[in-house]
């Protein structure tokens, strides 16, 4: 064991000078009491490092090949599809410590995305019948599902309930202006949304004016 002649103090482990006065220490070096750290080849940095360089290098090629055999539909294609897996690896590198957060702006990009595609390419046919109804039925459930498996107190997720619940009715506005023409899943699936809403909003005041306490402080 090292001891120390200044502070009269003997030192477990393995240390080159004395802890408390940074004198010289005697005695026989003892094991290191932490096992020390192995470093890591691969860090995290550098490994977020390679799978940018890999996206601005597949964003180079691709616009080297439009540059020279022109932009086809599907260099155009391949260029938005990585740029939009980039900005996705992105936003789970940001919000991967919170993964109710992850998972709904995954599903608002979804969302959005599939809107883009049905504008585009069909006319609005298939997303305000369909998908978007279905993407905030499978939203308010698993929001529920994960606050449940999460143990998430009501007032840290229920602002993405109100939040839902406000984007969920904003469905009504197409069906207003005759754009869905198959308006069932948009009204049922809003009304049981607004109805799970209410009955929060109703049956749990408490929580909720917690978590308004806390957005106001913010
Ligand atoms: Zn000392």
């Amino acid at each position: 064991m090292q001891y120390c002649p200044k502070c009269e103090i003997q030192i477990q482990g393995r240390k080159t000078c004395c802890p408390l006065c940074q004198g010289e220490l005697t005695g026989e070096p003892g094991e290191h009491i932490y096992p020390p750290m192995r470093r890591n080849r691969m860090s995290g940095v550098s490994f977020y490092r390679i799978i940018h360089f890999v996206f601005i290098a597949l964003e180079i090629v691709f616009a080297s090949i439009g540059l020279l055999s022109g932009f086809s539909g599907w260099i155009t294609f391949g260029m938005v599809i990585t740029l939009l897996v980039w900005l996705d690896f992105w936003l789970v590198f940001y919000f991967r410590n919170n993964f109710l957060k992850l998972f709904t702006i995954e599903v608002y990009l979804a969302m959005l995305i599939c809107l883009f595609v049905d504008y585009r390419w069909t006319g609005l046919r298939w997303s305000f019948e369909w998908m978007i109804p279905s993407a905030f039925l499978g939203l308010t459930v698993f929001t529920a599902i994960i606050a449940h498996v999460m143990h998430l107190k009501l007032e840290d997720y229920v602002i993405y309930v109100l939040w839902n619940a406000l984007c969920c009715a904003s469905q009504i506005l197409p069906v207003l202006a005759g754009l869905n023409r198959t308006p069932y899943p948009a009204v049922i699936v809003t009304a049981g949304v607004l109805i799970y809403t209410a009955a929060i909003l109703i049956f749990r005041t408490s929580s909720v004016k917690r978590a308004s306490g806390k957005w106001l402080h913010l």
